[in-house]
């Protein structure tokens, strides 16, 4: 896996809140966590930035492109 020193940044602003998170379920460091909130809707996903490897899987599978690394 690659090792980048920028790290995952979330726009609050794009993101559905959705429950089941694509980004979330697919960083390989569990680097994102979500407040669950009700069925339908979730806390807008966290960074944890010294989990996080800078990998850009999450940007990959954000439906929203509310990932980015910077
Ligand atoms: S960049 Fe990689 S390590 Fe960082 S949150 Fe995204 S998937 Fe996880």
């Amino acid at each position: 896996m690659k090792k980048n020193k920028r790290k995952a940044f979330i726009d609050a602003s794009k993101c559905d809140r959705s429950p089941s998170c694509p980004a979330r379920k697919a960083c390989p460091f569990g680097a994102i966590t979500q407040e669950k909130k009700w069925f339908f809707k979730a806390g807008v996903p966290q960074v944890n930035t010294h989990l996080c490897a800078g990998c850009g899987e999450c940007v990959k599978f954000c439906p929203r492109g509310a990932v980015k690394l910077v």
